[in-house]
């Protein structure tokens, strides 16, 4: 895989983000590495996706697939979902549902923008 991307996702406001890595997988490790010096790349091998989060910092979520792969989105959501629960864990929310599925929709619609731009960028020849 050859594209790379990071996109920041504010979460309920600017205090609370999820960073999105999207694409080629050493570079993802190398950006995740910076920020978890500790983490265990073993995550890394074998999946679609993963994600990493430890108390006061801002979660990371890779996505391995292609766009164009059928479970693409799906593994956005999954992924989103982990990142979400470690935040509403952080800031101890255990009862809004319906503000935790808009934040989950927006990291998959961060994702969703770009894929949509990278899209039109490639239909014009850049
Ligand atoms: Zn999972």
């Amino acid at each position: 895989m050859t594209y790379y991307k990071r996109l920041k996702v504010a979460i309920l406001n600017d205090e609370f983000f999820v960073t999105v890595l999207l694409g080629n997988k050493e570079m993802a490790k190398k950006a995740m590495l910076c920020n978890y010096p500790d983490m265990d790349t073993e995550v890394f091998e074998n999946t679609r996706g993963c994600y990493v989060c430890w108390h006061m910092q801002i979660p990371i979520i890779w996505i391995g697939l292609s766009p164009k792969d059928p479970h693409f989105y799906a593994t956005v959501a999954h992924e989103a979902i982990h990142a979400i629960d470690f935040i509403f864990d952080e800031i101890g929310e255990t009862a809004a549902t319906e503000v935790y599925a808009h934040c989950v929709g927006a990291v998959v619609a961060k994702v969703e923008q770009w894929v949509k731009r990278k899209k039109m960028k490639h239909s014009k020849g850049k």
